[in-house]
């Protein structure tokens, strides 16, 4: 098994401002993850996303994408400016050599959760043929979400990925916690996960604060909110080969690195 470890965003004790300085920053602290973040809009040049993508190849250092918040599949009125937001974070990855666009897909609001699935399938539908119209080779990345008003269980995007290979599962631990009112059956997931097959998963971690509406706000993992050493242990029994866990913990690095050590306790024999 392949643990690919990093921040989301580039590491807070990264000392310039761009993508390519937090490239390096997360290949000198020993890591070799990092997610792109998006969240507030695509601002990146195709220039730059190209000049970020070869010093992440030298660095070995895997990178992803988070595409902006402002994304529902699930409203008409909404589709097409949230289908333009993933599409030019695809472009870039693109660019980037970023495998994967997490998005958060949208919300049911008044819909029936069937009617919502069909909406996110066909917009998912139409994403997948413009990315193959352009020969950008990336997968659509449906996050498991936070909150029960959100589309995004396990399930549902599982059943995406079935209808539509290139679209997978993006499986944040952190969410599926917070959504099921503190709780996870990490053994259950993780069979879940490995049960499709999938050369390579991508994850989100980190503690996290939850009301009975869901996701409050991302703690660091020394708040056991979930478990982290429990993910690690059962994470180590799976067949699973390649594994990307972003930290969006408030020390975002730090906590990547106490992944790797607590990896490490469990047996993982690290690789960089
Ligand atoms: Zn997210």
């Amino acid at each position: 098994m392949h643990i690919f470890l990093g921040p989301a965003g580039i590491p807070l004790t990264t000392k310039g401002p761009s993508t390519v300085d937090g490239i390096r920053r997360v290949a000198e602290l020993g890591l070799n993850a990092m997610e792109v973040e998006f969240v507030r809009g695509v601002h990146m040049s195709i220039a730059t996303a190209k000049e970020a993508g070869v010093v992440a190849r030298d660095a070995n250092v895997v990178l992803s994408i988070h595409a902006p918040y402002f994304i529902n599949l699930c409203n008409p009125e909404k589709a097409a400016a949230s289908k333009k937001r993933i599409l030019d974070s695809c472009e870039r990855a693109y660019h980037l050599g970023a495998w994967v666009v997490v998005f958060h897909p949208g919300f049911y609001g008044a819909l029936e959760k069937t009617k919502a699935f069909e909406m996110v399938l066909s917009e998912c539908e139409a994403m997948n043929e413009t990315l193959l119209a352009n020969g950008w080779d990336v997968k659509l990345g449906l996050e498991t979400t936070g909150k029960p008003s959100q589309f995004g269980t396990l399930d549902e995007t599982m059943a995406i990925h079935h209808k539509i290979k290139n679209c997978i599962p993006a499986v944040d631990f952190s969410h599926i916690f917070a959504r099921d009112a503190g709780h996870i059956d990490f053994h259950e997931v993780l069979k879940k996960m490995e049960a499709l097959g999938m050369d390579r998963h991508h994850c989100h971690f980190s503690g996290i604060e939850y009301t009975m509406k869901g996701e409050r706000r991302h703690l660091t993992i020394d708040s056991n909110q979930p478990d982290f050493p429990a993910l690690a242990k059962g994470l180590l029994k799976t067949k699973i080969r390649n594994i990307t866990i972003i930290s969006e913990s408030p020390v975002l690095e730090k906590d990547s690195m106490k992944m790797l050590e607590i990896l490490k306790q469990e047996g993982y024999a690290w690789k960089k």
